[in-house]
């Protein structure tokens, strides 16, 4: 029998979702829900994994969880294909993470490049938080309690995805064929991989406020284009200016179809033809963002007006987070049996084992 293709992914609620996460994973998840090709698609809102390092401010946690919703239904996953829950209700996670931990070294934990990264960020080099440290492992939990085949992330999630696979592999072989190794699926459009912030930073990132919200309004948008960072040593019109790290340059990569240049500049046969320009000189940085600005437009529109509807309706989007987690709950928890079967820890289910046991202190006959 072929193996069922399962989708898996989250987001932190430690923030409103912004156009890094749209392109790095939430507009594909949304055309895999949509493909008929997987057999299920779970979305949650990684509440537990946000505490660990916003253990002091839960109040953030608990407002971003229902905005982090609002972002989904927006974008269009829908709950009638997608199963969308949080991760704090489902307490068989924390118990298969319990057994993971097992299986990973503290040096492997360390050498996580993202981890460090963010470690760093966060200024916690000297007093890691260990929930924070062993983050990794409970996201393996997350994915392999849904049985997850294709993870849809970006680019930072690599080496969570590779730490999963080693647990896998390590538990299988330990304690036999139980869970299923996942795999990344990464944008195939290489600006979207790590789409950087409106400050030029590597990565846009909630923590470090250098965001496009999906929900901004068309104004808050607009701002930010224009005060976006570009290239800094063209500042005349008429001087040649660089690709490498513009981004607004990356942003029409990550955004700009071919249409784009016939509705908003159709002076300009395509995007190598306007990126040829500004190499050459002669053209200036307010009309590429004027440019960018109709495009991200019309990328955002229908999704910020779609959450408007949504908005209006809060106890229903509660509903439905919990009839997620109910379903999502029934998953993990079958998953999870199987798991301490494997572990030989199902010790109440075992009539063999109880059997064994009572022939052995009776002594063989
Ligand atoms: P935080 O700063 O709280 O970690 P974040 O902005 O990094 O927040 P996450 O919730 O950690 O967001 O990431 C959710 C998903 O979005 C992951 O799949 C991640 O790979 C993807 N993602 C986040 N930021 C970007 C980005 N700038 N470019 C591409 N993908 C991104
Ligand atoms: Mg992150």
């Amino acid at each position: 029998m072929a193996k069922e293709k399962i989708i898996l992914t989250g987001d932190r609620p430690t923030g409103r979702l912004h156009i890094g996460h749209y392109v790095g994973s939430l507009r594909r998840r949304v055309e895999l829900q949509n493909s008929g090709l997987y057999s299920k698609t779970f979305v949650f809102i990684a509440d537990a994994q946000a505490l660990t390092d916003n253990m002091d401010n839960p109040e953030k946690v608990r407002q971003n969880v229902i905005e982090v919703a609002l972002d989904y239904l927006a974008a269009g996953l829908d709950p009638t294909k997608s199963t969308i829950f949080i991760q704090s209700q489902i307490p068989e996670l924390c118990e298969l993470s319990f057994y993971y931990m097992d299986l990973v070294t503290v040096s492997r934990l360390q050498r996580n490049p993202t981890v460090k990264t963010e470690i760093q960020m966060r200024n916690f080099e000297a007093s890691i938080p260990v929930g924070f440290f062993t983050y990794p492992i409970s996201q393996a939990a997350d994915i392999t309690a849904f049985k997850a085949t294709t993870v849809p992330v970006g680019e930072d999630q690599e080496p969570m995805i590779e730490q999963a696979r080693e647990i896998v592999r390590r538990f299988n072989y330990i304690y036999g064929e139980t869970l299923v190794e996942p795999e990344i699926l990464l944008p195939d459009n290489s600006a979207c991989l790590r789409l950087p912030g409106t400050d030029g930073k590597a990565k846009m990132s909630k923590s470090l406020g250098n965001c496009i919200y999906l929900s901004d309004s068309a104004d808050e948008v607009a701002k930010k284009i224009r005060s976006m960072y570009t290239d800094p040593d063209h500042l005349r019109v008429q001087d040649p200016g660089k690709l490498e790290g513009n981004t607004v340059f990356t942003y029409l990569d990550a955004f700009c179809r071919p249409e784009h240049f016939g509705r908003y500049l159709p002076e300009y046969p395509d995007l190598n033809e306007l990126k040829a320009h500004y190499q050459r000189g002669g053209l200036g940085d307010v009309k590429v963002k004027k440019f960018l600005t109709a495009i991200m437009e019309e990328e955002l529109s229908p999704i910020r007006n779609r959450r408007k509807e949504f908005e209006k309706d809060i106890p229903a989007i509660y509903d439905m987070l919990k009839k997620g987690c109910e379903a999502a709950r029934e998953t993990a928890a079958a998953t999870l049996d199987e798991v301490r079967k494997a572990m030989k820890i199902n010790y109440f289910d075992d009539a063999e084992l109880i059997a064994e046991q009572a022939k052995r202190f009776k002594g063989e006959e």
